[in-house]
Order: C-alpha cells, then sequence, then structure tokens
C-alpha cells in the first residue's frame, strides 16, 4: 500500500543524494499523508545508491511501523512533530548539506543577501537550537523557526525545509544550500550587502 507516496519519497531521496544535499546516509526526508494520518518516511542508515521503494517505510501518526523492512530514520520523531504542530506542512527534508551545516556549526545565521531567500525561503535562515538527534525535543525546537519560516538550520547538526507538498520542500533544500554557499564564497572577496526592508517589500510586491 502507499506506493505512490513512497514512489515520491524514494524519487527525491536519490535527488538529494545526486545533488549532494545527502552524503553517505545522512539526512531523511518523509510526506505525511493527512488523509490516512500516515507518514512515508526514508529508512535509517540505508544508502541511497541502492535504496528501493520497498526500502521506503510508513508509519502511523503515533510512529508505529505499518510497512517496510527496515527502521524509520531516527529523525521520525522531529518529523511527526513538525506534521502535529503546523497543520499547512505536509512534507519535510532534513540533510546535512556541508555549506549550510557550517553556518549552523558557527551558529551564525544568513541574512537576506540573495533575491531567491525572499519567494523560497521567505527571508533570513535562522539557526534553530540544538537538541539531542532523534528526540521529540528536536523537533520542538526546529517548530519555534519554522512555525514563521519553511526552513532553518539547525545548530551543530543540518538544516531543514519544509512545504505543502514534496517538491516545494526539496527546492527550498535546495536554496538553503545554494544560500550558504554564495554566503560563504561573499565573506572570502568582501562584506556581504544585505537587502534593504524596501527592496525586499519592493520585490514581495512585483509578484501580483
Ligand atoms: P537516519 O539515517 O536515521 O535518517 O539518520 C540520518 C540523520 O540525518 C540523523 O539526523
Ligand atoms: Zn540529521
Amino acid at each position: 500500500m502507499y506506493t505512490k507516496l513512497k514512489e515520491e519519497v524514494l524519487k527525491y531521496s536519490k535527488d538529494a543524494f545526486a545533488g549532494k544535499l545527502f552524503a553517505g546516509t545522512s539526512g531523511n526526508l518523509s510526506v505525511f499523508d493527512r488523509e490516512n494520518k500516515v507518514m512515508a518516511i526514508t529508512p535509517s542508515s540505508v544508502r541511497y545508491e541502492t535504496m528501493t521503494v520497498k526500502d521506503i517505510v510508513i508509519v502511523d501518526q503515533d510512529g508505529i511501523k505499518l510497512e517496510g523492512d527496515h527502521k524509520p530514520s531516527s529523525e521520525w520523531k522531529m518529523h511527526l512533530e513538525i506534521f502535529h504542530q503546523l497543520d499547512t506542512v505536509n512534507a519535510v527534508v532534513h540533510t546535512h548539506s556541508p555549506y549550510a551545516t557550517s553556518f549552523a556549526v558557527v551558529n551564525k545565521e544568513i541574512p537576506t543577501i540573495l533575491i531567491e531567500m525572499v519567494p523560497f525561503l521567505g527571508g533570513d535562515l535562522k539557526v534553530s537550537k540544538y537538541a539531542s538527534p532523534g528526540s521529540r525535543e528536536l523537533g520542538i525546537s526546529v517548530c519555534k523557526v519554522l512555525r514563521n519560516s519553511p526552513a532553518s538550520l539547525m545548530q551543530n547538526h543540518g538544516a531543514i525545509a519544509v512545504g505543502e507538498d514534496l517538491s516545494k520542500a526539496y527546492i527550498r533544500a535546495e536554496y538553503i544550500e545554494d544560500a550558504a554557499k554564495i554566503y560563504h564564497h561573499s565573506l572570502q572577496i568582501g562584506k556581504p550587502r544585505t537587502m534593504t526592508e524596501k527592496e525586499i517589500k519592493d520585490w514581495v510586491e512585483s509578484w501580483d
């Protein structure tokens, strides 16, 4: 059952690995089916190169496994906490992408230095406070930022993006890494200029 959900999770997992957002077996992603109250999530510590549809795990809204040979991602509590707290979010992409994670390690937020950060990331990229990997507290910590923004860096850990579907969450995860990479390079050659509030407002108003 839930083949479509599993196929979607698998496709984006392979894309994330090919796009270097995931390395080794790090990172995880999920989709929540609100009608059936089930989550499809990547398995824990399985290589993305060889991952198949059968490896994707289905759990219920309490984290009880319904389908899959493997354990669900060790971050299943964080994913469910997000789906429980944020009812417009149906997909989560969590990465350890290197540039974004570097800023999370030095606990430095990324100001709005790029036009794409406005539509895709909602502006500045904040750092959510450290909590133990695998804990519900980690979900509570990221929700404090994700309540007001679709993306966050995670202190000493990685990055997280959410969306109403996986394509939206995924492109945000790409833009998190892109913004972190460009900010990193900008810091090497000068003082990055942050967009002004007026520039951001004018840019947003021009979308209608
Ligand atoms: P999993 O392989 O259990 O999903 O763990 C990877 C990870 O990113 C832990 O935070
Ligand atoms: Zn992680």
